[in-house]
Parts: C-alpha cells; sequence; structure tokens
C-alpha cells in the first residue's frame, strides 16, 4: 500500500471473482454463472459494423439502446439508464442513494457491503430464514435504503411479486433498490411496478441469462425523478459509460429477443435435469429460478466437492462462508457439459467421497 490512498479506504477489501481459467478447452466453467450461448448473430453482425467507427466516441445517452430497452420493458425512455455493467449501476446507486445506509441481506451478491464501505454507507444485516428465503417483515421500520437480488444469488430463491410490492408499499419515503441479475429464469420482474412507486429501482444486467458477460452492460428501470437523479451522477462520473460495441449488442440483442427466449427454454431445461439427477443422488437442491443451482452433497461438505471437481478440471463455485460451507453453486451450462459434472458425481457418490 503507498502512502497516497485515502485513509478511509486503507482496509477496503475487493471482491474475490470467481477464477477465470487461462485455458478455456481444458476446463468445464460453471462458476460465474455465464450463458453457454452466444448473442444472436445478428447482434454480433452489429456490433463488428460498430468496430468500424470505433475511433469517435460512442453516444454518451445511449439513444438507441434506450429506446430499445424502454420498447422491450412496456416503459417511456424516461424510465431508463445504461450502464456499464450493472455493477457500475449498482455502485452509482450506492454513491447517490444510501446516506441513511443500507440494509442487506447477510447471504447476497458480495459487492453490496464492498460498495457500502467504498462510499461510506452504513450497512445493517438482515439474517435470512433458515430456509434462506426473505421475510419482508424483517425490514418493516427500517430508514434504510433496502437493497435485495431477486432471484438471490447464491441461492437462487425467489421472491413473489406480492412481497416485493410489500416492501415497497410499506414506506415510500424509504427507497427499495431490486437487483433483478437473474430475471427471465422464472423470477416475475418489478418492473411494472416503477409506474406505481416513486421509490423503486430495478437494476438489471445483460450479462447472465443475455450472454454478454464480457460486453459489461446494465441498467436501471425507475421512476423519472429517480431517472434524472442516475443521469445527473453518470454524467458526472462517466458520460461515455457504455462503449459503441456493447450498444450495438444490447440494442440488437433486445430485437432478437425469440432467439433469447429459445436460449432461456434450454437453460430451465438443464436446470430442471441437473436439479432432478443431483436430487437422485441423495443431493439437497434449493428451488432455483436463476441460471445456477445452490445444492448441498450428501456428506455435506461443499468445499470437497468442489475440490475434486476442480481436480477434473470443472469449476463450480463454493464459497467458505457462514451458513453456505455445505453447498456449492453450480451454473446452468450446456446439457454436455452438465452431464460430464453429472457423470463425475456418480464416481465420487460411488467411491464414497462425498
Ligand atoms: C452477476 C451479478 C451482478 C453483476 O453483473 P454485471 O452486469 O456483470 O456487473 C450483479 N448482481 C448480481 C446478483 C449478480 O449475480
Amino acid at each position: 500500500m503507498s502512502e497516497f490512498i485515502n485513509k478511509r479506504l486503507k482496509g477496503l477489501a475487493p471482491y474475490v471473482p470467481g477464477e477465470q481459467p487461462e485455458n478455456f478447452d481444458k476446463v468445464i466453467k460453471l462458476n460465474t454463472n455465464e450463458s453457454p450461448f452466444l448473442p444472436p448473430a445478428e447482434a454480433i453482425e452489429k456490433a463488428a459494423d460498430a468496430l468500424t467507427r470505433i475511433n469517435l466516441y460512442s453516444d454518451p445517452s445511449a439513444k438507441k439502446l434506450t429506446k430499445a430497452i424502454s420498447e422491450y420493458l412496456g416503459v417511456d425512455k424516461s424510465n431508463v439508464s445504461v450502464y456499464n455493467s450493472s455493477d457500475e449501476a449498482l455502485a452509482i446507486a450506492f454513491m447517490g442513494f444510501c446516506e441513511n445506509g443500507v440494509a442487506v441481506n447477510d447471504i447476497t451478491y458480495g459487492m453490496y457491503t464492498i460498495w457500502a464501505e467504498l462510499f461510506n454507507a452504513h450497512v445493517t444485516l438482515i439474517k435470512l430464514k433458515d430456509d434462506f428465503s426473505i421475510d419482508v417483515n424483517d425490514y418493516k421500520g427500517l430508514k434504510q435504503t433496502v437493497v435485495i437480488a431477486n432471484p438471490n444469488a447464491p441461492t437462487g430463491l425467489t421472491l413473489s411479486l406480492e412481497k416485493v410490492e410489500e416492501l415497497v408499499s410499506a414506506d415510500k419515503s424509504r427507497l427499495v433498490i431490486v437487483d433483478e441479475a437473474y430475471i427471465g429464469m422464472g423470477a416475475v420482474s418489478a418492473v411494472p411496478l416503477i409506474k406505481k412507486y416513486d421509490n423503486l429501482m430495478v437494476i438489471t444486467t445483460f450479462s447472465k441469462t443475455r450472454a454478454m458477460a464480457g460486453a459489461r452492460l446494465g441498467y436501471i428501470a425507475a421512476c423519472p425523478s429517480l431517472i434524472a437523479d442516475c443521469e445527473r451522477i453518470r454524467g458526472a462520473f462517466h458520460p461515455y459509460n457504455v462503449n459503441m460495441v456493447t450498444q450495438a449488442l444490447g440494442e440488437y440483442s433486445l430485437k432478437n429477443n425469440d432467439y433469447f427466449n429459445e436460449c432461456t427454454n434450454v437453460l430451465i431445461k438443464n436446470r430442471e435435469y441437473l436439479t432432478e439427477e443431483l436430487q437422485n443422488l441423495g443431493f439437497y437442491v434449493l428451488d432455483s429460478k436463476s441460471n445456477f443451482i445452490m445444492c448441498r452433497p450428501p456428506k455435506k461438505d461443499g468445499g470437497r466437492y468442489y475440490q475434486l471437481l476442480r481436480e477434473d478440471n470443472v469449476m463450480v463455485r463454493y464459497f467458505d462462508r457462514d451458513r453456505i460451507r455445505e453447498y456449492v453453486r453450480i451454473t446452468v451450462g450446456s446439457k454436455e457439459q452438465l452431464d460430464i459434472l453429472i457423470m463425475l458425481t456418480k464416481k465420487y457418490i460411488e467411491g464414497g467421497l462425498i
């Protein structure tokens, strides 16, 4: 550490991302919830076109992309603001809207508490129930900005739209931020509620089910006054935040939504398949509405299962943390990838290893 860093940031511990291997051919990568598909062919063509103009700045207000997103969501352009990833969108939200502190779950996306530290927001940790579900009553009376992931990560569990609305309507002087990184795989989006509530922000990414993790794209949907605030901060922080290749990819991803729906249907089928196979082997599997599953091997040693798979070149995610140590998180990959994982898992079970 240098002598120059701001004192307040000396203890800052950055996120530990899932490992990105050097040799992609050798490993089966099911550790960071990426899609096994590519974006639609037209999106990739338009992205290549954009490269021929890469000497120019991108459109700082991403007009075409914003229009495509608002049409897709059935909202007005004034309800949408776009970001270089949902991580950037969430960082803006923590930077700009958490003066009274922030209430987050004890088992959720690890970046929330890191942004709270970075932007000096006091954290109130809300313990999930024993079955990892969220009880909206636990937020009653809290004045802090509430941040929840729905579906939650790494559990994959969802909160119903009725419960999200209960959370939002309980106190209209408190902001609720819903991170919908995994929307579209069985969970219901809260976006329609932004027309009714001025204290709701919905944040989404194109990284997971939209198969664009490497492109970095996300957006915030909210009422016009919240979006105007987000735009004010974005314009002061990073006005050209979404590059032109990504803008083209995002726009034409939405214009080829049938392709996306087909990919999603395959992923949902694969998720059900993986869940059933593991249950048949004696695993406990949480009811996921995401593109990953959280599961516990029969001998309840997540670390051992993770390590065995690692030695066989299959990467999954293990969190060596209270309450979830017995589990591993597995991204729903292609059927071929899952078949290898299942075959190996059978072998470990037969050998009495897990
Ligand atoms: C992956 C993920 C993000 C970050 O997505 P990016 O757009 O790739 O930054 C945010 N929230 C949750 C819950 C995630 O799982």
